[in-house]
């Protein structure tokens, strides 16, 4: 269980719930407010609260979440599968929150947006190949944008896994878990992630590109 007070930070700062940037009915219609409260309040919290406990007596209490991402197979084999499912599960809803804005939506801008036009030739085919990709996830998952190294890519990773465990850098996510869309769209996930664009904080997803080597490299 989470410590809190004073002695969390003798025993080591356990992963909290930060407050949303925007009220939870600051979406809509988007995305209702019982759907972001439940979201962020309930699933997110319970990952938390998870990730923290498997982190217990490791000696990985303190680290950054990327790093515990990225280091997995370092962790004691009996605590790496739920590290990997609450450990992302933190941190691809950490980045799902600050990807959205009420004032969101629009084309891309700033350097985000010559790279997607490098990477995919438009936005347009941008938001088709997410379409795709997430047609492609039958359960629980995730869909992407990445820069993987050498570019921008799309892809999608099944659970809550990050898409650090495979290297690549996420710049925006959006979560194809049913309880971030049901109550609004019910079944239909294609209305959703449609949807989703008009929230997208493109000067968040923005200052994350450009902040990946690429994106530094392209400005240096
Ligand atoms: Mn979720």
């Amino acid at each position: 269980m989470r410590v809190g007070g004073a002695r969390a930070t003798l025993a080591g700062m356990p992963f909290e719930l930060a407050p949303l940037g925007f009220a939870y009915d600051a979406l809509a219609p988007t995305i209702d407010e019982l759907t972001m409260r439940t979201h962020h309040r309930r699933h997110h919290a319970a990952h938390i609260a998870e990730l923290n406990a498997a982190l217990s007596g490791t000696g990985w209490e303190d680290e950054p979440v990327d790093a515990i991402l990225t280091g997995l197979e370092r962790l004691p084999v009996d605590r790496r599968a739920a590290v990997r499912h609450h450990g992302g599960g933190h941190a691809n809803h950490v980045l799902y929150w600050q990807t959205m804005t009420p004032r969101g939506g629009g084309a891309p801008h700033g350097a985000i947006a010559d790279a997607i036009r490098v990477g995919f030739g438009s936005f347009d085919a941008l938001r088709q190949q997410v379409m795709s990709a997430a047609t492609g996830v039958f359960g629980s998952g995730w869909v992407w944008l990445v820069h993987d190294g050498s570019g921008l890519a799309v892809l999608a990773t099944a659970d809550q896994d990050s898409p650090r465990i495979l290297g690549a850098t996420p710049l925006l996510g959006i979560d194809l878990w049913e309880h971030a869309y049901y109550l609004k769209f019910r079944h239909r996930r294609c209305d959703y992630l449609e949807a989703f664009w008009n929230v997208v904080d493109w000067d968040v997803v923005s200052d994350r590109y450009s902040s990946t080597d690429a994106g530094t490299a392209r400005t240096a």
